[in-house]
């Protein structure tokens, strides 16, 4: 018997998967906060402390095909719109309390991903010791690429990373500079939550966030997995 609605349902978020039809249907967005520590620096911390999660509802990803241009439009409220270029890492067994070493047998791909922060909003809320999530949750605050099989992705967690706005390098680093390694990250959120397969790990960014405003052009890439590309609207 099918079953009822009072309005039609959203339909399931989903990401293409590079080189095959099927699509990743996403369940839940984990973000891990200040992991690679020049980015913590120019933050304001520094040192390594145990790594910290906030989440983006799984309708704020801006989904990109490969070769095309996404579009973000210039969210309200803000004046301090800013990029964070992220590896993100695509969970396809789930589990709770899963060790580091067994970590990579998780995870089913990886993507290139941009965390898109209402700077001011999310500064205004850590001074009053008030959630992040009118600075980080926001629709269209989740652009994302597609996602490469771990077969195919080659060494993300230890490639390049970079963003540019406009042709302009804005944030070059490696991910191999992550504080709290993807294995890591999955030990300490799967001891917080149990991971499901669908859920999607933004691992952090590196140094260099600043601001972009309308009009500007963002390309985001990790060596080896297909470049993100997003226009502010
Ligand atoms: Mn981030």
């Amino acid at each position: 018997m099918a079953s009822e609605f009072v309005f039609a349902p959203p339909a399931t978020v989903s990401v293409p998967v590079a080189g095959q039809p099927a699509r990743f249907p996403v369940h839940r967005i984990y973000c891990v906060g200040r992991n690679y520590e020049d980015h913590a620096k120019e933050m304001g911390f520094t040192g390594r402390e145990p790594p910290f999660f906030f989440m983006k509802p799984t309708d704020a990803l801006v989904v990109v095909d490969e070769g095309q241009t996404g579009t973000m439009a210039y969210p309200s409220l803000t004046k301090n719109l800013h990029h964070e270029i992220e590896l993100v890492v695509a969970i396809g067994t789930g589990g709770k309390n899963i060790k580091a070493a067994d970590a990579h047998k998780h995870i089913y791909g990886y993507a290139v991903g941009l965390d898109m922060t209402r700077r001011d909003l999310q500064g205004e809320m850590k001074k009053q010791g008030r959630p992040w999530d009118i600075g980080k949750g926001f629709e269209q605050s989740a652009p994302i690429g597609p996602i490469v099989p771990v077969a195919q992705a080659g060494d993300a967690e230890n490639a390049e990373i970079s963003l540019q706005v406009n042709g302009t390098d804005r944030q070059r680093s490696t991910v191999s500079k992550l504080i709290w390694n993807v294995a890591e990250t999955i030990e300490h959120l799967s001891a917080a939550w149990e991971l499901q397969p669908g859920d999607l790990i933004y691992s952090g960014t590196p140094e260099g966030v600043a601001a972009v405003v309308s009009g500007d052009t963002l390309v985001g890439a990790v060596a080896g997995l297909p470049t993100l590309t997003v226009k502010i609207a």
